[in-house]
């Protein structure tokens, strides 16, 4: 079960995207443009400077320092920035690139292949760090279906240098991803996340869902009893991890080993088929999410986490035979809702109908038998758009470019509605649904 199809995408990538491996786009390209559509970017996504601080993990004199373009952009500046708006540099080095067409999947590989990749490079070496600080943190995210920029992340690739005047290693620590809802923090000074670390040798690698708690004042303990208890977790992995941590006392730190609720371990002779990679990441984060309601009674869990309900084999029956449509009362909603205006213009008239309202058609954007993998959902409103009658004809019969204008403005429109109801689903996939492939 992928949550983001990278599969699926147009432009699946084997390979790490430049802008993440080679600081050479810093010479070419104008870093003052580059600043500028981070910036748009950055407003458009109503983040303040509080909020990229914290994604980032800037202090904020160096938020606003790069924000306002009193500090010079590093190479390593642009990238962090661009992960937390839900970015590789891209489309931000190339100026006439058009943001909207961006499609993360292209510039990066899902969570399995990147870590497989991972284990492939040397310490020390630019790729190394590209997919531990910026790859894998995006890729894990994209996967998991949430807004990226609604999460913090620290992310450090493991490091060893040999000191040239000793002649000895030093720095030897874990890789490591660690990940917060941002809403999530407050003056509690306890948070929960969730994050990934890679033993300083990569022959281990851990997962865990954890509070995170500055201050030490002898309650944790307690607190994570009574969260794994909530939880349900058993016993024994309890056990498992305090062995586990005890014997890596060198790279599991303190906050995890204090605050670990819900961890899975392995060894990297073991490392799970892709796919298990990923459902494994889908179970903690569902976790972490039930660890955030109890502790902060925030609901986090987004809508395609939850149960659908399965379309009825009427309905079904109906749905292949092309009978099914909107429930009366809902396509009253979708009229109401577009005051019986025509979304793809508002100018549009037409005739009054029998009950003196302007004539109006109610039409799924995603279209019913394309749709079935969304269950009921897509007959709510959300997938519903209220069209003119010429425009409902020209939606069906009109010329392939004005059909794929009129599919992309609706779809652009509700997109975000769309995405909140459960129906996950690309513009390439809508187009596609509705015969423009
Ligand atoms: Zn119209």
């Amino acid at each position: 079960m992928f949550f983001f199809d990278f599969n699926n995408s147009t432009s699946a990538t084997n390979a790490i995207t430049q802008s993440l491996v080679s600081d050479s786009f810093v010479h070419t390209a104008e870093l003052d443009s580059i600043r500028t559509l981070l910036g748009k970017e950055t407003e458009k996504q109503g983040l303040r400077s509080s909020d990229l601080a914290e994604l980032t993990g800037w202090s904020p004199s160096k938020t606003s320092k790069l924000t306002a373009g009193r500090q010079r952009l590093t190479a390593e500046d642009i990238r962090t920035w661009s992960r937390a708006l839900g970015y590789t540099p891209d489309p931000f080095i190339d100026g006439k690139a058009d943001i909207r067409y961006y499609n993360l999947g292209g510039y990066i590989r899902k969570p399995s292949d990147a870590l497989e990749a991972y284990f492939c490079v040397l310490d020390g070496e630019p790729e190394h760090v590209a997919i531990a600080q910026y790859e894998l943190p995006l890729s894990i995210l994209a996967m998991l279906g949430v807004k990226i920029s609604d999460y913090a992340v620290r992310a450090n690739a493991s490091g060893f240098t040999i000191d040239p005047v000793t002649r000895r290693g030093f720095g030897n620590t874990a890789t490591y991803i660690r990940f917060w809802q941002r809403t999530t923090t407050d003056n509690e000074n306890m948070t929960p996340e969730f994050g990934l670390w890679l033993s300083p040798e990569n022959d281990y690698f851990l997962f865990a869902v954890y509070l995170n708690r500055k201050s030490e004042d002898g309650a944790m303990p307690q607190l994570r009893a009574a969260y794994k208890d909530t939880l349900q977790v058993e016993d024994k992995y309890t056990d498992e991890f305090d062995k586990f941590a005890e014997m890596h006392r060198d790279w599991v730190p303190g906050f995890l080993r204090q605050g670990e609720i819900v961890s899975i371990g392995s060894d990297t002779n073991m490392l799970p088929q892709p796919g298990d990679f990923e459902n494994t990441l889908i179970d903690l984060f569902r976790k972490y999410c039930a660890l955030v309601w109890e502790v902060k009674g925030i609901d986090l869990l987004p809508g395609k986490y939850r149960q659908r309900e399965e379309i009825s084999s009427f309905r079904q029956l109906d749905i292949l035979n092309g009978y099914a449509d909107f429930y009366p009362e809902v396509k009253e909603k979708i009229l109401q809702r577009e005051k019986y205006l025509c979304e793809n213009n508002p100018a549009h008239s037409t005739f009054v109908d029998a009950l003196g309202r302007p004539y109006m058609e109610v039409v799924p954007i995603v279209p019913f038998e394309e749709g079935m993998q969304f269950g009921t959902n897509i007959f709510e409103q959300e997938n519903g758009v209220c069209l003119c009658p010429m425009c409902r004809a020209q939606m069906k019969y009109g010329s392939l470019n004005d059909r794929e204008d009129m599919i992309f403005k609706l779809f652009r429109k509700h997109q975000k509605a769309l995405q909140e109801k459960g129906i996950e689903i690309s513009l390439t996939q809508v187009l596609a649904a509705n015969g423009l492939a």
